[in-house]
């Protein structure tokens, strides 16, 4: 087996979809944010939007059932058979052994688990900051990482957004769902022998990309 699957773990704001976005563009991996899917779900009003919508802009997390289908279907997708980067899933225990056993299935499993660590206080500054290009999904921050032109992309130009759930009521709570429900994933992943640690404490997105880099050209599985 030479396909990298790989997870990238970390609380809201951690870097994670930045981070994505340099690894799909690198290694050719699709990437499944289950989080961007359901942001689709929620924009098209769809059943399935319309349930998690409510947990969503709480902070809260959708039900295990309901995100384990949407990553089934996905990763049954023909362009996921040679590697796959999986950003915002699994968030609890019975998301990762839901994972193994569909992976299982079909004669793989994760490869690549990439936990982003970040202080709490920090995430909420981040998360504060935070806009995105609703054209290309590119990621900013006003203070860490600006576009060159306040508030247009620097890549289409498109005017940034700023997602619903990023603000500081809703940021507290998704931290703690992070370090309750999500955290013990880490215990998860460094029994099963491929979890990686890259600290993006303070760190510009480049400087956690290259971390990135050499866990994901270690153990080419
Ligand atoms: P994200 O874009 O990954 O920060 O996800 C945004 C929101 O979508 C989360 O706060 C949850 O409400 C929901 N969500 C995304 N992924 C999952 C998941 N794996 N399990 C449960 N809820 C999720």
């Amino acid at each position: 087996m030479s396909a990298r699957n790989v997870i990238l773990l970390g609380g809201p704001g951690a870097g994670k979809g930045t981070q994505a976005g340099l690894i799909v563009a690198d290694y050719g991996l699709p990437h499944i944010s289950t989080g961007e899917m359901l942001r689709a779900a929620v924009a098209k009003g769809t059943a399935m939007g319309r349930e998690a919508q409510r947990s969503m802009e709480s902070g809260s997390l959708v039900p295990d059932e309901v995100v384990i289908g949407v990553v089934r279907d996905r990763l049954a997708e023909p362009d996921a058979a040679a590697g796959f980067l999986l950003d915002g899933f699994p968030r609890t225990v019975p998301q990762a052994e839901a994972l193994d056993a569909m992976l299982s299935e079909t004669g793989r499993a994760v490869t690549h688990v990439v936990a982003i660590e970040v202080p709490a206080e920090e995430l909420v500054q981040r998360i504060a900051g935070r806009r995105s290009c609703p054209v290309c999904g590119r990621i900013y921050n006003v203070t860490f990482d600006p576009p060159r032109s306040a508030g247009l992309c620097d890549v289409d130009g498109a005017e940034l957004v700023q997602r619903a759930d990023d603000n500081e009521e809703t940021v507290r709570n998704r931290i703690r769902v992070y370090e309750e429900q999500t955290a013990p994933l880490l215990g998860y992943y460094e029994a099963r022998g491929v979890l990686e640690r890259a600290f993006g404490g303070g760190k510009r997105p480049d400087e956690v990309y290259a971390q990135v880099k050499r866990i994901l050209a270690d153990r080419p599985a």
